[in-house]
C-alpha cells in the first residue's frame, strides 16, 4: 500500500509502498478514505523538546481517519466488510481504571493513532481493536475525517465549560480560530447563547469567524485585547470561558487576564506555553484545566450534531502525494476550515 511517512524531524513527507496490515484476532483493517491534516502533525513533524515525537522514522502520520471496514480478525463481530466508519484515535488498555470510567483516550497506556501508532495517511489502516471504531451510517467519510479530532476535542473541551454559559448575558472567548477553534465556535453557537468571542492573530480567520457563530472578533496582538475581552459584557469583569486552542505563554497570559470570577480556563493547544497562576491570578474561583481529545461516547455524540445542526468543517481536500502541500498550508494559514487527504 501507499503510506505517506515522516522520514526524520523537520522533513518533508515521502510517499512510498509499504507491505498491506492485516488483522490479528479482535482487530479490524480500515481502507482509509481520507484523513485529516491537524496542526498537530506540524508539531510532530517539526518537534522540538518536550513536544509531542513520534517512536521511530520513517513514521506514518495521520490521526483523523475515516473510511470502511476491509478485514475483519478472528472474533470481531460488531462490523461487516464494507461498514463505514470513523476511527476513534485514543487508544487506552481498555481496562485500568481510567479507562473503565470512559477515559480511554487519557489511559496511562494510551497509544495515539498516527503519533504512537502507525497512522491513516495511507491506503489502510490497522485497528487495534474494533471497540476504537464508531459507525457512521451515511455521512460522507471524507467530510466526517475531520470529526475523530479536530471535531471531536473541541466537543470534549466546549462540554467542560457550559456550565458556565447556561444563564443569559454569559461570553466565552476562543483563542485560536483554526481547525479545532471553528468546531468550537460553531458548538457553542448551537448549544448556548453565549456571546462568542473568536480570537485570533490571523484577519481571515477572525472574518471566517464571525460568518460561523462569532458575534466579535479580537486580535490577540492588539494592544488593546485585553480590554475589548474586559468590556464583552459591558462591566469590565471579563469572559465567563475561555478556551485556548493555541497554548503559547501570550494565550495564556491572555486567558488568565481576561477569565472572569467563576469562570474557567481550558487549555487545548500544544503550543508549550504556560500558565501565569496565583491565588488571584487568574480571578478568583477561576477553574483552570486541559482537554485532551474526547471519549467514544463523546465522538458518537459530535456524529449526531452534526446530523442534527450540521456542524462539520468545510473540507479542503488533497491527493496524499500533496501531503506536503497540505501541511505548508496548514503552517501559513491558508486551509480555510480543515485539510483532508483523500485516498
Ligand atoms: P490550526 O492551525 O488550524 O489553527 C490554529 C489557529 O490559531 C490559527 O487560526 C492561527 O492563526 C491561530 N493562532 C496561532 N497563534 C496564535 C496566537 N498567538 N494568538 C491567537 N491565535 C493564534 O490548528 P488546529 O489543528 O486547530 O490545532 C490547534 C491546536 O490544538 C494545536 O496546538 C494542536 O496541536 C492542538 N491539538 C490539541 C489536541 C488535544 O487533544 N489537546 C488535539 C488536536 C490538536
Ligand atoms: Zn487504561
Amino acid at each position: 500500500m501507499r503510506a505517506a511517512r515522516l522520514p526524520s524531524t523537520g522533513s518533508d513527507l515521502v510517499v512510498e509502498e509499504i507491505p498491506d496490515p492485516t488483522p490479528g484476532p479482535g482487530q479490524v483493517v480500515v481502507k482509509i478514505a481520507a484523513s485529516g491534516v491537524c496542526h498537530s502533525d506540524v508539531t510532530i513533524q517539526n518537534a522540538g523538546p518536550g513536544m509531542p515525537s513520534v517512536p521511530y522514522f520513517p513514521w506514518t502520520l495521520g490521526h483523523e481517519n475515516t473510511g470502511y471496514v476491509h478485514a475483519l480478525g478472528d472474533g470481531v463481530t460488531d462490523f461487516e466488510v464494507g461498514d463505514a466508519v470513523a476511527v476513534w484515535p485514543g487508544w487506552g488498555d481498555g481496562t485500568c481504571r481510567v479507562c473503565r470510567a470512559g477515559h480511554e483516550h487519557i489511559c496511562p497506556n494510551v497509544s495515539y493513532v498516527g503519533v504512537t501508532q502507525p497512522g491513516g495517511w495511507a491506503d489502510y489502516l490497522l485497528v487495534p481493536a474494533a471497540r476504537h471504531l464508531v459507525p457512521l451510517g451515511d455521512l460522507d467519510p471524507v467530510e466526517a475525517a475531520p470529526l475523530t479530532d479536530a471535531g471531536l476535542t473541541a466537543y470534549g473541551a466546549v462540554s467542560k465549560v457550559l456550565d458556565r454559559l447556561i444563564e443569559s448575558d454569559r461570553s466565552v472567548a476562543v483563542i485560536g480560530a483554526g481547525g479545532l477553534g471553528q468546531f468550537a465556535i460553531k458548538y457553542l453557537s448551537a448549544l448556548t447563547s453565549a456571546r462568542i468571542v473568536a480570537v485570533d492573530i490571523d484577519a481571515g480567520k477572525r472574518e471566517h469567524a464571525l460568518t460561523i457563530g462569532a458575534s466579535m472578533a479580537v486580535d490577540s496582538t492588539s494592544d488593546d485585547a485585553v480590554g475589548q475581552l474586559l468590556n464583552v459584557s459591558g462591566d469590565g469583569l471579563g469572559v465567563d470561558a475561555v478556551i485556548d486552542f493555541v497554548g503559547v505563554d501570550s494565550t495564556l497570559a491572555l486567558a488568565a487576564g481576561v477569565t472572569a470570577p467563576c469562570g474557567a480556563i481550558v487549555l487545548v493547544g500544544i503550543g508549550g506555553g504556560t500558565l501565569p497562576f496565583g491565588y488571584t491570578n487568574p480571578n478568583q474561583q477561576v477553574q483552570v484545566g486541559t482537554s485532551s481529545l474526547g471519549s467514544r461516547a463523546d465522538l458518537a455524540s459530535v456524529i449526531s450534531l452534526w446530523k442534527e445542526h450540521g456542524i462539520n468543517a468545510d473540507a479542503t481536500r488533497y491527493s496524499l502525494d500533496d501531503v506536503n502541500q497540505a501541511l505548508q498550508d496548514l503552517a501559513e494559514h491558508k486551509i480555510a476550515e480543515r485539510g483532508v487527504l483523500v485516498m
